[in-house]
């Protein structure tokens, strides 16, 4: 069949529309626009980073249209855009029959960090991918939601490590122009600044706007030409800088995103701080209902029922305190504001009004102003009620007002590509009339992952070679990395790092911020039996760890070393490797190649734990100590329990006693019945774990789960 080249008008409605795809990170959890990226530039999208913005950047005008008078990729195209228009009209969401009542009035979603993509590094770690994955189950659901962060225009740390093993930062400047970004603009179409007082100045903001779907993420950038340096700076790094910079940036963050949401014309009927970071909006709140007439104490309660609190952790560092003198200095606008002195200010963040010792926490400051509160598993949720119990007087400790909702992943966005193409076949087989919006909905549903992970629908062998496929990926990529790794460095020890890991060795992987109390080297402390495992030739296995620490945190750090130093023993060569600078992408890769997630915190400060979640679909299953997420996923048949559901109070005693445990589960179930093969070649027992954890997990701990949770239990019925 002879086909002409596209029409002009054609030619018009397929670039723009790509230019637009390529804006929205939608394309990001849809594996057709995934493709239609990677296959415009192959060696663009490894080299750009899956950046579809910048891999458009990369072609010429002229090129695209010749590439598009192919009429099978034009095709493609034109399926992807319709499919990505359907996306966005959506009549019959979830929220549209659940959620009538928010049409109007959105949940207002305040984040210090949010992980959407790996191209965009705003965020530094689990905080931040949930805050991303909320906000896109969000949009999967049709909920009325609108996000509030900061633009860091040097994202978070790069990491690298040097010849003493010592992590190493290093920060790399995002261009907008490159990334899916859009300033936010006034009616006149210039850049709508806002502004905020801090200290004694008046900072003035503009805001860049990310889509997530149907949903609007909007960062506020201190980065304008009429601030003084210092405060230009302000919003440069996540996290960045001493406590000044960080109440700084959390007064943008409170008081600036209110500000920005009242100029674009929202009346959010509630605003959900994520963490504490965002909790100067509730001052702000009340110091709009002051203006409009209110009494104090009228404005404060009408507040507290727009506002919603989740705490994400009972580790002390992770609740931020200011003193008396910084808040005096940062924050002095408060006073003026809301017409109170600097202790009665004060006393707001103070758990006992008055005590002079206390310093400004804004949890308790959340807390104070907030209808309801929840952590992010179930004893997450006793631990903070048993941590803020002094905030609430008399009441015991089950009659404190903190509830929880266990955190979830959202599992399509998750899944690499190998296994959405996997899935989403098995989804087209047992449903031939379905849809692509059917299957992003189903893919969430106990249902399908109950009849997916049914023999009937794969059988052991099949799975067992998508697990070898997996696996192979991530021997591959890492060979790759280590490659890169040794080059920034100029090692040149190596000429390749192919003799490092084994495709068919149990692959045991352990990727998260190095922070002490998840206690990355545990296995290591019975380094005599792990070396004498590791040279166990008839039952290979090995190591793959990723993980930041804290810039400022030097034991994070020792950590870290001690971890390399351990790589380069002799025995552990080639079976223990660290991949620098772990991110999403990273994540996204171990999650999915490696055979066992091994978590093993310091019970009970994983509040929950969301990378384990991220392993199921892939088939990769969880060996973890019973704390966060895992005491309520584990029912002893989808995966591994590292020691009871209890733990001793005294840390060392916890410690030893959990490397002993977690000793044992790895010789006396995970190893044997990994290498335990049927006459074929296959691990029945494994396998069958595979599809317990598929089957009892996957649905159950999804973002798409949590966000209809949420606005059950606390989004809905939303004030008046
Ligand atoms: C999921 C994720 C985390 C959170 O992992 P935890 O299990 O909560 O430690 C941290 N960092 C990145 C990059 C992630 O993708």
């Amino acid at each position: 069949m002879a086909t002409s080249p596209l029409t002009l008008t054609e030619l018009t409605e397929l670039t723009s529309g790509l230019n637009r795809l390529a804006r929205n990170l939608w394309w990001s959890w849809d594996q057709d626009a995934q493709d239609v990226f990677h296959d415009l530039s192959p060696r663009g999208w490894q080299n750009l980073y899956h950046n579809a913005v910048a891999i458009l950047h990369e072609l010429s005008e002229y090129e695209l249209r010749m590439r598009l008078n192919d009429p099978a990729f034009a095709e493609k195209v034109r399926k992807v855009l319709s499919k990505f228009e359907a996306y966005l009209n959506q009549p019959d969401t979830w929220a549209a029959g659940a959620a009538t009542g928010l049409k109007e009035r959105p949940v207002a979603y305040f984040s210090a960090e949010f992980a959407f993509h790996e191209t965009l590094p705003i965020a530094a770690g689990g905080l931040g991918a949930l805050a991303g994955d909320h906000a896109k189950s969000a949009s999967d659901l049709g909920l009325p939601f609108v996000g509030i962060s900061l633009f860091y225009r040097e994202g978070y740390f790069q990491q690298a490590v040097n010849h003493e093993n010592w992590q190493t930062e290093y920060y790399t400047l995002l261009n907008p122009k490159n990334l899916p970004l859009e300033p936010v603009l006034n009616a006149r179409g210039e850049p709508l600044v806002c502004s905020v007082r801090l200290a004694a100045s008046t900072v003035f903001f503009h805001a860049w706007r990310v889509n997530i779907g149907r949903v609007p993420v909007y960062l506020l950038d201190t980065n304008r030409p009429e601030n003084e340096p210092h405060f230009r700076d302000l919003t440069l790094r996540v996290y960045g800088g001493d406590s000044t910079t960080r109440v700084l940036q959390e007064i943008v963050l409170g008081v600036g995103g209110v500000r920005l949401l009242r100029a674009l014309g929202y009346t959010p009927s509630t605003f959900h701080m994520n963490e504490g970071h965002a909790a100067f909006l509730t001052l702000e709140l009340i110091r709009e209902k002051l203006a409009a007439g209110h009494t104090l104490q009228a404005a404060a309660e009408a507040t507290t029922r727009e506002c919603l609190f989740t705490t994400h952790t009972p580790v002390e560092a992770g609740h931020d305190r200011f003193s008396s003198e910084l808040m005096s200095y940062a924050a002095h606008a408060f006073t003026v504001d809301l017409k109170v002195s600097h202790e009665e200010l004060m006393d707001l963040g103070r758990v006992r009004a008055g005590d002079l010792s206390e310093s400004f926490c804004m949890t308790v400051l959340a807390l104070r102003y907030s209808r309801a509160a929840n952590g992010v598993s179930e004893l997450h949720g006793l631990v903070s009620r048993e941590m803020w119990q002094h905030f609430y007087g008399s009441k015991t400790v089950e009659e404190v007002p903190i509830g929880h909702v266990t955190n979830g992943v959202h599992l399509v966005g998750w899944m690499k590509g190998t296994v959405r193409r996997f899935w989403r076949a098995k989804y087209q087989q047992l449903h031939p009339d379905k849809g692509d919006l059917d299957w992003l909905a189903d893919a969430n549903t106990v249902e399908f992952w109950k009849e997916a992970s049914d023999p009937a629908c794969v059988s052991d062998s099949e799975l067992w070679a998508l697990r070898y496929r997996l696996r192979r990926e991530l021997v591959e990529f890492t060979r790759r990395r280590l490659l890169l790794q040794g080059q920034i460095l100029g090692r040149n020890d190596f000429i390749t790092f192919d003799g490092f890991l084994n495709p068919d060795a149990l692959t045991i992987g352990f990727a998260r911020r190095f922070a002490t109390y998840k206690r990355a080297p545990l296995i290591f402390d019975q380094f005599e039996n792990m070396v004498k495992l590791v040279k166990d030739s008839a039952r290979p296995i090995q190591f793959i760890f990723a993980g930041k620490a804290h810039p400022r945190d030097d034991s994070g750090k020792a950590y870290i070393q001690k971890v390399i130093h351990l790589s380069k023993f002799s025995e552990l060569k080639g079976h223990l490797v660290f991949i620098e600078n772990y991110d999403i992408h990273v994540a996204r890769m171990m999650v999915s190649g490696c055979d066992i997630w091994l978590n093993n915190p310091r019970r009970p400060l994983e509040a929950s734990g969301t990378s384990g979640m991220k392993t199921t679909s892939h088939g990769c299953l969880n060996l973890s100590i019973l704390d966060g997420w895992w005491r309520e996923g584990f029912d002893g048949t989808n995966g591994f329990a590292i020691g009871p559901d209890s733990h001793p109070s005294n840390i060392d005693e916890q410690d030893r006693v959990d490397s002993f445990n977690l000793y044992k589960s790895l010789t006396e179930e995970v190893i044997p019945e990994f290498f335990n093969r049927d006459a074929n070649g296959i691990p029945r027992q494994w396998i069958y774990r595979i599809r317990r954890s598929l089957a009892t997990l996957a649905a159950e701990y999804s973002t798409w789960r949590m966000v209809q949770e949420y606005t059950r239990k606390y989004y809905l019925p939303p004030v008046s």
